[in-house]
């Protein structure tokens, strides 16, 4: 039995943002000793910003079990938008969408959550990504957040598109609506927390086929960690609260949400059978 870790953030920029996060404790051997140690066997290191795409194709070159995404975060969107053109962004995510651990487009999305000021251009990097990732056949790792209604009209608009809504925190209908659109869901750590008694019982909804998991690690670590860094290893945490919303074991979720992640991400299918 192993578990993938669906969405994680392996670069130590983002370790060290959080206080206390000493980049020795958070190396990426490290980080993946420990996942490994726990079952987690491979893990897809997502991509926010055009500067950090050496970085994702370095980390998965030099490890077994990491594969990487490239894309835009929507809250990086407003900066790259002052930083370059649409046609840059374009060209720049163009020209390196190949290296074969490179497994999707992500994380792109809609996030309105803090403002939404930045809403234009969010919308305009997000269209273009999509548009990237449909050309390279490419699926999608959507992040969204109090923005559904836009995100679902964003997908709609991209007919062969396929993806995941990763870090799942919406709502039931939007959950069903993207199910309808062929997307997956992911649940992260937040579905462990004592509060979260709506998502639990999305949980339920999601089809055995189209569920994932993932840590979003160094952010939301799940209970009994919550409030401290998140890591790969913690996603067995998850995992567990899973199960037991679907009633179902470990080893069952394990199973089928590692078969959901190498369908979706199907080149990540290839090169994982070569190691
Ligand atoms: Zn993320």
């Amino acid at each position: 039995m192993f578990f993938v870790d669906s969405h994680c953030h392996l670069n130590v920029k983002k370790f060290s943002q959080i206080a206390g996060a000493s980049p020795k404790d958070y190396s990426v051997d490290g980080l993946l000793m420990r996942a490994n140690s726990a079952g987690v066997k491979y893990v897809l290191n997502i991509g926010t910003e055009l500067l950090d795409i050496d970085e994702m194709r370095s980390i998965s070159a030099s490890h077994g079990g990491v594969f990487h995404t490239i894309g835009i975060h929507p809250l990086e969107a407003q900066r790259h938008a002052q930083q370059y053109s649409l046609q840059d962004i374009a060209d720049i995510l163009n020209r390196n969408c190949n290296g074969e651990k490179l497994v999707g487009i992500g994380e792109i999305g809609l996030d309105y959550y803090y403002t939404r000021e930045s809403e234009q251009e969010q919308k305009k990097i997000f269209e273009l990504q999509m548009d990237i990732a449909t050309k390279h056949d490419f699926p999608v790792v959507i992040h969204s957040r109090d923005a559904e209604t836009d995100t679902l009209a964003i997908l709609r608009n991209h007919k062969n598109a396929r993806g995941v809504i990763h870090c799942f925190s919406g709502s039931r209908d939007f959950a069903l609506k993207a199910l309808d659109l062929g997307f997956y869901i992911s649940f992260s750590g937040i579905v462990t927390f004592k509060n979260s008694t709506a998502m639990q019982r999305i949980v339920g909804d999601v089809p055995s086929n189209r569920l994932l998991v993932e840590t979003d690690a160094p952010f939301l670590a799940p209970d009994p960690f919550r409030g401290k860094i998140n890591e790969p290893a913690f996603l067995v945490h998850t995992a567990k609260k899973i199960a037991e919303l679907r009633q179902t074991t470990e080893e069952q979720i394990a199973r089928l949400t590692a078969e959901n992640f190498f369908d979706l991400f199907s080149k990540a299918k290839i090169v994982g059978d070569k190691n």
